[in-house]
């Protein structure tokens, strides 16, 4: 051990994590159930219905509508929330393309503000400090299952009348003060694609609180008909996004397996956050006290580059060589190239100028975590304790011979 393991050595893991997705017989009796029903479509099926039963109950959601995935459940929240075009939605730097790609998607502005450095999700100051008169909602990102500072959050946009979308599509099975992810406010949109901690490859669902935003989530989904009125009838502008009746019974599945690996999974959390935080340049993403549970949907911790004499990418390369599975963070969204290439947003949005400049604002906090963050990935918390353990044991390693990182062939993206 003399050695890192991309320099030749010998590495601290051989043998893989869990594999991801988790299946059995339930799925795959599922997924013959409703082939042998001839009954393919939600609208004539019984397990996209029976699957938001579930969900809602899980939860503890009065409402719960699935739907193809979690950039869909996005544009579905903002549009059933009333927000559309013109309207100003403050979003974080720091998430994946679909919350700001949603909210373009109604025509909607994005507002982009930084987020707080220890857990990574939205600064509430900022978020203040970023309405205007045009300003209609705030949208959350509960970043790898940390939950926002929800009670700072409902407060200001009560105080300023704004609507509240939760993208929540890392936080199945986090709560705040006990209340699940989603039904703090207005509307919690949920991703099922294939990283995500329950799965059927592709889809969604929003949860909510309220009666008429539910409404509203049933017709949008179903290209703007209304329950109980004939097929042909289109009340608003909607979509089909419907879920199929095969991701119903594979999320069905899926579900009732969450709670186990969920307890699982807290339990490895925090033994890393105990044992990691123990090594120099090495802090675990932080979680609010209010975040009573935390869905991982990925683990993160930030490192050091001055401590280890090395980038993130040195570090994350030679963790990888260890046998530590690791995926990346998310650029910053003010970043993405769909916003400085003069061609990214058409044909949707021809005039720019209705949208701030966003390489002229400043986000000091989202770009360091970008890029110091790694992200195992929920594998390392799937197993048995010894797995978990050996990300520290990884991590240790890497730490003592971080003399030998320069040398390493870091992989950057
Ligand atoms: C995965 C994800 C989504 C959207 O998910 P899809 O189901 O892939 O459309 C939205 N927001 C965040 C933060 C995500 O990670």
């Amino acid at each position: 051990m003399s050695e890192l393991a991309a320099l030749g050595g010998t590495p601290i893991r051989s043998a893989p994590y869990p594999a991801w997705p988790h299946y059995d017989d339930s799925e795959r009796d599922g997924l013959l159930r409703v082939l042998e029903s001839r009954n393919w479509w939600s609208s004539q099926g019984v397990e996209v219905r029976a699957f938001e039963q579930e969900w809602a109950a899980f939860t503890g959601a009065p409402h719960a509508v699935a739907m193809t995935n979690g950039t869909h459940t996005l544009e579905a929240a903002l549009l059933a929330t009333g927000i559309g075009a013109g309207d100003e939605v403050i979003v974080p730097d720091w998430s994946f393309f679909a919350t700001i790609g949603a909210v373009l998607a109604v025509n909607a502005v994005p507002v982009i503000v930084d987020v707080d450095p220890r857990t990574g999700t939205m600064d509430p100051a900022l978020a203040e400090a970023a309405i205007t008169g045009r300003t209609r909602a705030i949208l959350v990102v509960h970043v790898c299952g940390s939950v926002a500072d929800m009670d700072a959050i409902t407060a200001l946009a009560q105080r300023h009348g704004l609507r509240v979308i939760e993208d929540c599509a890392h936080a199945h099975g986090s709560t705040w003060h006990g209340v699940h992810a989603g039904l703090l406010g207005d509307a919690g949109s949920f991703s099922f694609q294939a990283s995500k901690l329950m799965t059927a490859g592709e889809g969604g669902a929003v949860i909510t609180r309220h009666d008429d935003v539910a409404a509203l989530l049933a017709s949008y989904v179903s290209c703007g008909r209304d329950p109980g009125t004939w097929y042909y009838r289109h009340f608003r502008l909607g979509e089909n996004w419907r879920m199929t009746e095969w991701q119903g019974a594979v999320l069905r599945c899926q579900l009732a397996r969450f709670p186990q690996q969920q307890a699982n999974r807290a339990a490895h959390a925090d033994l890393l956050n105990a044992e990691l935080a123990r090594i120099p340049g090495v802090t675990p993403q932080g979680r609010l006290p209010g975040c009573d549970s935390q869905g991982n949907y990925c683990y993160v911790v930030m490192v050091d580059p001055d401590e280890f004499g090395a980038s993130r990418d040195h570090v994350r390369t030679a963790l990888l060589a260890e046998g530590i599975p690791l995926t990346t963070s998310y650029p910053p969204l003010h970043a993405l190239e769909l916003f400085s290439d003069p061609a990214g947003l058409a044909p949707r949005i021809k005039d720019r100028s209705a949208l701030p400049d966003y390489a002229r604002q400043s986000f000091p906090v989202t770009e360091r975590l970008a890029a110091t963050s790694l992200w195992f990935t929920t594998s390392v918390l799937n197993g048995t304790d010894e797995d978990a353990l050996d990300v520290v044991r990884a991590m240790e390693k890497v730490h003592r011979l971080r003399g030998q990182l320069a040398e390493v062939d870091a992989v950057a993206y």
